[in-house]
Formats: C-alpha cells, structure tokens, sequence
C-alpha cells in the first residue's frame, strides 16, 4: 500500500518528457491505491529557478491531467513546498547533525577540491573527499572563521561498514561506506544541498514511496544515511530507466519532443500522452491495446509492471493514441477541443455536424482548419487532384451540373442520376466528384460533406471543376 507519493521538480526549464514519464508514474501509483501526491519544488538552484517555469510546470501538469493533494499553489499540512522556504526547518536539522557529530564545517575552497580530485584522479583512484576538515579542533574553526572563510557543511560518513539499499525496480545493491566519502549537506552560500533538501523533505512529509529517474540511483545511499542518522523514516525508492529517442540518443527537439509543451502546442490530446507515457517503461498486464480512460490507467498501474531497459520515445506510437484519442471523444469533447479552428462556422449545429464528419480525417486541429477552409472557401485542388479533373472529360462535368440542377437536395438521388447519365461507377464515378468537391482524393464522405456546403457551393464547384479540367494551370 503506497500512502503518499510526490514529484520533485528542479523548475530549471519546461516540463522534459522524461520529467513528466515520472510525475505520472509517480501519480498513478500513488492514485492505484487511493494515496496521496505530492507535489514540492526544488528550486535550491536559485538563479535558474525563475518562477515562470515554476508556473509553467504546474500548468502542463495539470494540463496533463495529474492533480496533487499538497502543493506550492495548495498549500497542506506539511509546508511550505518550495525548498527555498524551508531555510528555517532545515537550519534546525543542520544543527542537531552538529551537535551530534555527524556534521562539520568544512573550509576547502573549490580550488583545493578541485585539485585534490585532480591528485585521485591522476594515482587511479575515485575522487572522494579527503577528510581534510574532519578533526578540524575549536581553535582551528576559529582560525577559519578570523579568515572570513565560509564554510559548506559535511556529513560525517563512517569509514567502516557497508549500507544495503533496496530498490523497487533494481533489486537490493550493497554500498561499502568508505566508498562514500563525506558530502556536503548545506553549501557554502547556506543553500541546501541536493541530497540533504531532498531526503529530508521526503521523510517530512510523509511520503513512502519515491519514483525517480535513473541518474539518481547513486544517491540513494547518501540520502538514507542523512534519514537514518536523523531518525526519520525512509521512503521506498524506485529509479526509472532512462527516456530515451528511437535511435537510443537523449530525448532532444530531434525526436520532435524535448518537452511536454513541444507537444501540447502541436495539438496532442493529453489523453494521447498519459496513454502513451504509462506505457513507456511499463507494462500494463492484459494489454489489449485499447485506450484507458484515467480510472483503468491508475487501477491497472503496477510498479511490479515497471522494467529495467530503457525506454525509448517514438513519435509514430504517440500519434497512434492520439487516433484512438480523437476517437473516444464525444461530439461535445470534440467540438470544445476545436473551437478555435470551428470559430468561423457559426451554428453549434453545423459545428457539431463538421466534426463528427471530418473525424476519421483529423489527428491535430490544423487539419481542421485545413479541411474547414476546403469546405468554406474554393480551394485550389491538390497536384493529384487536378490530375483527376483533367483527366476528367468535359461531358463528365456536364452531366454532374445537370444531374445536379435536376436532384440538388437528394444526394443518393444526384449520384444515381449521374451514373445513369455517365456511365460511370464506383471510384471512376466518386473520385472526379470528390476532387471537384473538396480539391483532393482523400477525406470526409461526400455527402455529409455536401449538406454542410450547402447546394450553392456545390454548384459552384462542379461548374469550377470544369473550368479548372480545361486550364492550363501547370500541376
Ligand atoms: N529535483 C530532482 C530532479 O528534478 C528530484 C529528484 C527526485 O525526484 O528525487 O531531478
Ligand atoms: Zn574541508
């Protein structure tokens, strides 16, 4: 039973797709057993947390569809939840560490780390804090302190011993704690580390389960002796493997989706992208490939369903669901999903009417504009189709006018008249009045698509086809 779980943004930028992978799986195991989500700002890197990605992230994720019982914007029982206003609760924290022993001041400067890395590194050993401020005496801190030096705050790590740390996706690993080295817990700034905001906030809050990327496997050792030496109770961890593009590279703007918002602007149904992220890394069992509404995705959601090879991002699968998306929609849905491109049709009846015929056409709204300005205004036929309309006898076109003038409210009417006067069935008879009538060879049925133009227009452009039969315009 999972009571709490969270997502812990650092809101250096818009949502990453990885990011979001996370936030949702973190919400549907929290919501598969009625647990709570949480939702904390990591923002301890202050000048590239800007609140306006801070804004950004908690609208694309609702925009996404997650919601959170706790939050900067909600406020709940255990805030504040943005790390930079947590300055006091950690102060308090720092100090018991000091008192007990289990942290010290350190004065190294980055230059001297740097080099006694530089030093490790070049006799084949693993960079890893000396020790050098360790034993430092009272008299020695003064000395420090009479210099003006600031110092960062470490964490006494034992030197002996070796810490066992399971995970829910990788399985138990074993760390020996020499290994670790001393880190730093507050920097020299008095910011938070990393480590330190991040576990403590996590014990504080309540949360027991924490779901993150992989690139934070190796700092789940460090984060429990900071618990364990507080007193405070350790979440379960589970690392996600890495999001990755097609062709296994990092997600980037190449794989046509860096961020959560890349997709939103290109017109995805959010429902097209929890669908396809809950499935990214993780298997649903029974898969029947249908799309689950949000009750069967957070139900069926299980971390045991969770694998360990990467994941890999394919825009031809998202687009995918997002078919089945358009799909499922209601009318309605529809119809309110598209109001922007719909604007010009006045009448809810008529927009009602256009959606539901252009439905199997469209995936994105700027193919609704497309097929709208095709409906409204006398497009200019694709290459493919003036090839029809040429190809096209010019009697062919007589007949259709006639046959027209004669049936021009009765569609099945109009067409069987047309065949009979033509001698024409079938494609032959169907694709030069599509061509004529929407300027291409594929779309909506023609007569839905002919009620909605009303007999007017279509007159008018089966007496165009002709004309545009006889041009000479280059194709
Ligand atoms: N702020 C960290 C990040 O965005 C959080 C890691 C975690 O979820 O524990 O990577
Ligand atoms: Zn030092």
């Amino acid at each position: 039973m999972i009571q709490k779980s969270r997502f812990a943004p650092s809101p250096t930028g818009y949502l990453h797709l990885g990011n979001a992978r996370t936030a949702l799986f973190a919400w549907l195991a929290a919501r598969h057993d009625g647990g709570s989500f949480v939702l904390r700002i990591e923002d301890t890197d202050r000048e590239r947390s800007p609140r306006q990605y801070e804004d950004a992230l908690l609208e694309d994720l609702r925009w996404l569809g997650l919601d959170w019982d706790e939050g900067p914007d909600c406020g709940g029982a255990h805030g504040p939840y943005r790390q930079m206003e947590r300055q006091a609760i950690y102060g308090e924290l720092y100090q018991r560490l000091l008192d007990s022993g289990l942290a010290y001041p350190c004065y190294c400067t980055p230059e001297m780390l740097a080099a006694e890395r530089e030093q490790q590194r070049a006799a084949g050993r693993a960079p890893r804090y000396s020790g050098r401020c360790r034993d430092l005496d009272a008299s020695a801190r003064a000395a420090m302190e009479a210099q003006g030096l600031r110092p960062s705050l470490r964490f006494r790590v034992a030197t002996t011993g070796r810490l066992r740390v399971a995970d829910l996706i990788w399985g138990e690993r074993e760390y020996a704690l020499a290994d670790l080295g001393d880190f730093v817990i507050r920097r020299s700034d008095g910011s938070p580390a990393f480590f330190f905001a991040n576990a403590v906030d996590d014990a504080l809050m309540g949360v027991d389960l924490v779901l993150r990327g992989e690139d934070h496997l190796s700092n789940t050792p460090r984060q429990i002796l900071i618990l364990q030496a507080l007193g405070l109770t350790p979440p379960r961890y589970g690392h996600l493997p890495l999001l990755l593009g097609r062709d296994a590279q990092p997600l980037s703007k190449r794989h046509g989706a860096a961020s959560l918002r890349d997709l939103r602007e290109a017109g995805f149904l959010p429902q097209a992208l929890r669908n396809y992220l809950a499935r990214l890394g993780h298997h649903y069992a029974e898969e029947d490939g249908r799309l689950l509404d949000d009750t069967e995705l957070r139900q069926r959601f299980r971390l045991e369903g969770i694998g360990r090879a990467p994941a890999h991002f394919d825009l031809e699968q998202l687009e995918h669901w997002q078919a089945q998306a358009v799909q499922s929609m209601t009318t309605e849905q529809l119809a309110a999903w598209l109001a922007a491109e719909l604007a010009e049709l006045a009448e809810p009846e008529d927009r009602r009417a256009f959606v539901e015929l252009i439905r199997p056409n469209i995936h994105f709204p700027a193919q609704v504009r497309d097929w709208l300005q095709r409906l409204l205004h006398d497009p200019e036929p694709d290459p493919e189709a003036l090839r029809v309309l040429r190809e096209t006898p010019e009697e062919f076109w007589a007949a259709a006018a006639h046959s027209f003038s004669a049936q021009a409210e009765d569609w099945k009417a109009w067409v069987a008249a047309l065949q009979e006067a033509s001698g024409r069935r079938g494609r032959a008879l169907f694709q030069p009045l599509r061509a004529a009538l929407t300027g291409r060879l594929h779309g909506p049925e023609l007569a839905g698509w002919c009620a909605l133009m009303g007999s007017e227009r279509c007159r008018q452009r089966l007496a165009q086809a002709g004309r545009w039969a006889q041009s000479s315009a280059p194709i």
